[in-house]
């Protein structure tokens, strides 16, 4: 079960007739997985893509992604997919960069794979997944194909291609491996304190956040790996997540915004959550207020935090379940300890490593860590050193029992009056303001401290005016004077990308034109 292919393969074996993916479009049983991704891959192979070649995907979740993904793997290709989010030079940006002959796309984004192909000479074929466009459909792709021979799998190839969010700036394609996607699963299969993570065949977990980042796309490998059944929500919306949990969905992945929309959404009070036993959430970091709600709102469920990103395929360090404290703790405040085989470090601008208590940034070593940027080997060199290290750019320090507390973003880091202010720990303080829907904290140009701390922060629904100065009064209270916002502006929504993450450097801008 070393690959897709080779996973779905062995349960369709196993238990031919369990459901391996139930979307909007029906359920598959692992047998009819197994012929779909055999289908696909033979059809990819004999339309002439060779070994290594880029696949895109553009479009939302769907059981067929999935499918296509395993299959692009089948054939040893490479799937990468696309935010469906994306305006058409931002796809052609991924285009050129993955240099895929191949773009497959969702009817509604044809126009925008059209016009983005435009500037991708590469990108020789647009297929879409339906017929009523005028592309070419996958149906008529296949069936037009002479099936051609498919490789042995070899698990330290990429398969996954992955852009990071672009967060700090423009996105990188991490290349991910099946040794990547896989390397953790016999390391925690049989062990009970891993049951948050662990599926057997018969239990469901969940594919809502978008495929085009590793919390989305890294469901389908785990679901396949375990023989369990993924459902899949196209796009993200409370009452999707709710439907699933009616039909007794055991386990599920969200960023925080997601958990909030969530455990707010009037019908979750009329919802019985027993048949979820395990939530895991990160991405992004969540307010200890919000944390204690949603385990309010499931009190039978295993709460994990997983910090990671894109280059460490998701998830190198967890929050575990017996850390998490319905009252709260101090350690909720934190990400938790690393996966077995992962090393943490913390390391100084020098990357030498710091005793704990210490502020620096987090390197992590393990066999999660990605194979490389895609054809970007100076990025490659600056991210991951000769040792296998890799500088994730997140400031963070280590307590006396190893335990991980993220601060923020090295580059997101404010010096105000000589004094370094991380905006989440800001953030964190405002966030339970009865006002305050939701709050990002920046530095921004000061003549007397250098930067000055401002935060950002939108109304909750049916708070007409925010009282500014309540915002600074509650800070006060909660942290240190150096780090209380000097000034707060309100807007009606804070600008976020795909991964729910809000982006701080469009906040930025105005502030620092012609200033940077
Ligand atoms: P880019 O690298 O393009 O700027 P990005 O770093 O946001 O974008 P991702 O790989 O999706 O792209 O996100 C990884 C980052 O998300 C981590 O480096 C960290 O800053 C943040 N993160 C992940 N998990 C957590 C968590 N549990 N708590 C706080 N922050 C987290
Ligand atoms: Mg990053």
């Amino acid at each position: 079960r070393h690959c897709m292919g080779s996973s779905i393969a062995h349960w369709a074996a196993e238990t031919p007739d369990n459901i391996a993916i139930d979307d909007p479009d029906g359920l598959v049983s692992y047998a009819e997985l197994d012929k779909r991704v055999t289908e696909y891959a033979q059809a990819f192979s004999g339309a002439g893509l060779s070994r290594g070649d880029r696949i895109c995907w553009l479009g939302k979740n769907s059981g067929l992604y999935f499918t296509l993904f395993a299959a692009a793997t089948r054939a040893g290709m490479v799937i990468a997919p696309i935010g469906w989010r994306l305006a058409a030079p931002e796809v052609a940006y991924v285009l050129k960069d993955t240099r895929a002959p191949l773009l497959i796309c969702e009817p509604e984004f044809a126009e925008t794979a059209k016009k983005a192909v435009e500037e991708a000479p590469d990108t020789r074929t647009i297929i879409c997944t339906k017929t009523g466009t005028d592309l070419p459909d996958l149906a008529d792709f296949v069936a037009s194909t002479t099936p051609g021979d498919l490789p042995e799998c070899d698990p330290a190839e990429g398969v996954l291609q992955l852009y990071t969010s672009g967060t700090t700036g423009n996105p990188k394609g991490a290349v991910l491996t099946s040794n990547n996607l896989f390397q953790l699963r016999p390391l925690i299969e049989d062990r009970p304190e891993f049951a948050w993570t662990n599926l057997k065949p018969g239990d469901s977990t969940l594919a809502v956040m978008p495929c085009a980042h590793i919390a989305g796309s890294g469901i389908g490998p785990i679901a396949f790996y375990n023989g369990a059944t993924m459902m899949v929500i196209p796009e993200f919306h409370p009452d999707h997540v709710l439907d699933c949990i009616d039909k007794g969905l055991n386990q599920f992945f969200l960023v925080p915004t997601a958990l909030q929309m969530l455990v707010n959404w009037p019908r979750a009070k009329d919802t019985d959550f027993s048949s979820v036993r395990a939530v895991t959430y990160g991405a992004a970091p969540i307010p200890l207020e919000l944390l204690r709600q949603c385990i309010q709102t499931m009190p039978q469920a295993l709460f994990c935090q997983q910090y990671g990103m894109t280059e460490t395929t998701g998830t190198v360090c967890i929050l575990p379940p017996e850390d998490h404290d319905p009252n709260g703790n101090e350690r909720m405040r934190g990400i938790g300890i690393p996966l077995p085989g992962v090393e943490l470090k913390i390391v100084d601008e020098k990357r030498q490593e710091v005793p704990p208590g210490t502020i620096g940034e987090i390197a992590t070593r393990s066999g999660l860590n990605m194979l490389h940027y895609y054809d970007n080997p100076e990025k490659t060199a600056e991210t991951v050193d000769a040792d296998g290290w890799l500088y994730t750019g997140d400031a963070a320090v280590m307590d006396e029992d190893g335990y991980f507390y993220i601060k923020d973003r090295v580059k997101d880091m404010i010096i105000s009056g000589g004094e370094n202010v991380y905006p989440a720990e800001v953030e964190n303080a405002i966030f339970g303001h009865p006002q305050v829907n939701e709050v990002a904290v920046i530095g921004i140009p000061d003549a007397k401290w250098g930067e000055a701390v401002k935060a950002v922060v939108s109304p909750k629904p049916g708070v007409t005016e925010i009282d500014t100065d309540s915002i600074i009064a509650w800070a006060k209270e909660r942290i240190a004077g150096f780090k209380v916002p000097k000034t707060v502006d309100v807007i009606a929504d804070l600008p976020r990308n795909a991964s729910g993450k809000i982006l701080r450097r469009e906040l930025r801008a105005p502030y620092w034109e012609g200033n940077d």
